[in-house]
């Protein structure tokens, strides 16, 4: 079993309630179990269109999924909550970045792993450090 941690993230449509029920869909999955989850943040966009608030979180979960088989599964998550894919950085219903999972790493353009620009958002850094503290330098 791989421990992941799942970067969520929305900012169209009910942003609170979209995350709270990606992540029951998520881990309704047979082989994902959630172990954690951070408090829900408001944080403001980053780089793109000028665009609403983010609600932000971060997941940790336990899974027998291979990592590309995580990805399949968040993308068809995402599609669930309707994301349509326009662009890096634009807004969208839903975001499920897979930000680590066991100590694994790859960088293809499909999946890179750690999430390459992970420690420098305090958006996914800041949930992190709640539910894994020493994850997280202060
Ligand atoms: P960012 O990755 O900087 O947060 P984004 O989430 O807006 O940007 P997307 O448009 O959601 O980017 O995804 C673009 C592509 O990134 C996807 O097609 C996916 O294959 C790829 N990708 C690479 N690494 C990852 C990863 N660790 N988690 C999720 N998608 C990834
Ligand atoms: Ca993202
Ligand atoms: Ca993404």
């Amino acid at each position: 079993m791989a421990d992941v941690f799942l970067g969520l993230g929305a900012n169209l449509g009910d942003r609170g309630a979209t995350l709270r029920r990606a992540l029951e869909v998520l881990a309704a999955h047979p082989r994902l179990r959630l172990r954690a989850r951070s408090r829900l943040r408001r944080t403001a966009p980053v780089g793109g269109p000028s665009q609403p608030d983010y609600a932000n979180a971060v997941a940790r979960l336990e899974t027998s999924l291979s990592p590309w088989e995580l990805l399949r599964w968040c993308q068809c998550v995402e599609r669930r909550f309707h994301r349509r894919r326009t662009g890096r950085d634009h807004p969208r219903t839903l975001d499920l970045d897979l930000l680590l999972y066991g100590d694994w790493s790859c960088s293809e353009p499909e999946l890179t792993v750690p999430h390459p620009r992970m420690f420098e958002r305090p958006f996914v850094t800041v949930p992190l450090a709640e539910i894994v503290p020493r994850l997280v330098r202060s």
